[in-house]
């Protein structure tokens, strides 16, 4: 029989399990309260009978990752993780240490269908959804690797988080959850290619959470060019659900713009990303595209980021350049995978 995997239930669903197995419900709290501060086996829960972990140890297991490989960034501190999971397929997470805290990058799919042309979680297409275990294990084990608290989460690794929806959802109240680590919904963040219809959802359900939108072109012609997203959920239509989500949640969103070399970088691409933006509530991260090879793009010096972050400064629009964490190792998204694939081939 297969074991049933507990990480990523809720604590009335670990309630109701115990009540299954003959045992009190509150026993199911404190299942819960073990797993989410890292417990990797039963038999450290001692405040559960040695009878009753032995009966879980037979019929269940905990988490469902293992960790490949761990890569370290000595000079920040940046390590970036290849998960397995237990079907062999494999996932990253990154680590980062910030003057607020730490924070975990997770994945929410293997690989992705959004195919944008930059990224290498494209390359090779979609796999399957993460469950809601799989993503939370993932900080999980990057804590008890590096032996660090974590309490930030941006979901900005592989995958398309808003075309895994109900498992993302899930995933992020269980880490909310007072019973466990409750983390703040305001410590979170969420990337999405922008899946327009998910964006009222998000707002309505996590208002207090942090949406970013990778934006990355300002015109429909362009951003369709290298976002096949824009096809379906065209530019002008995106920036209103921004706007609308800025109304209801009251809360300042995020746009990614990857600075690709001569694709989207010009004085005229920042005049109309000024057009476009000014007065709105946002902020602009500003990301020096990291180099995939297959993908021929380059991205653009460091100066040319600082260049554009001061204009849109100038024009009223708060930007920044993102902090390149992990140089020293494959610190794109998909790009470790995309690594140990090429290994093995
Ligand atoms: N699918 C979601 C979240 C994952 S990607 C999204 O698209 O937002 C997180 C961010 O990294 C996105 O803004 C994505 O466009 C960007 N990105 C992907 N590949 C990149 C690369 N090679 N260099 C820099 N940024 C990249």
């Amino acid at each position: 029989m297969e074991k049933k995997t507990l990480l990523g239930l809720t604590v009335d669903e670990l309630k109701a399990y115990m009540k299954d197995m003959g045992e009190p419900a509150f026993r199911g709290k404190q299942l819960f309260a073990w797993m989410m501060r890292g417990a990797r086996s039963f038999s450290e829960m001692t405040d559960l009978s040695l009878k009753l972990r032995e009966k879980l140890d037979e019929a269940a297991c905990i988490g469902c990752l293992d960790v490949l490989e761990m890569q370290s960034d000595k000079k920040d501190g940046t390590r970036k993780f290849l998960f397995g999971l237990q079907d062999g397929n494999t996932v990253e997470g990154v680590f980062m240490k910030y003057r607020y805290g730490n924070s975990m990058c997770v994945s929410s799919q293997v690989g992705c269908k959004m195919g944008c042309r930059f990224c290498a979680s494209a390359i090779g297409g979609f796999v399957r959804d993460l469950s809601a275990g799989e993503m939370l294990d993932q900080i999980l084990s990057a804590e008890r690797e590096t032996g660090e608290k974590i309490d930030h989460l941006v979901v900005m690794g592989m995958g398309e988080p808003f075309d895994n929806y109900e498992n993302l959802a899930r995933f992020l109240r269980l880490l909310h959850d007072p019973a466990g680590r409750n983390m703040s919904y305001r410590s979170m963040t969420v990337s999405t290619s922008g899946i327009i219809p998910v964006i009222a959802r998000f707002a309505d359900d996590f208002p207090q959470a942090n949406l970013a939108i990778s934006l990355h072109r300002l015109t429909d012609r362009g951003r369709s060019a290298i976002m096949p997203v824009n096809e379906r959920y065209p530019l002008d239509d995106l920036l209103a659900a921004a706007e609308a989500y800025g109304a209801k949640t009251g809360r300042r969103i995020t746009f990614e713009y990857a600075l690709i070399k001569g694709e989207n970088d010009s004085d005229s691409d920042v005049e109309l990303m000024i057009r476009k933006l000014r007065g709105m509530l946002c902020h602009v991260n500003l990301i020096p595209l990291n180099r995939v090879e297959e993908t021929g793009l380059d991205g653009s010096s460091r100066k040319r980021a600082e260049e554009i972050a001061a204009r849109l400064e100038r024009s009223g629009i708060p930007a920044t350049v993102r902090r390149e964490l992990g140089s020293e190792i494959d610190g794109a998204c998909g790009q470790l995978r995309r690594r140990a694939q090429q290994e093995r081939e």
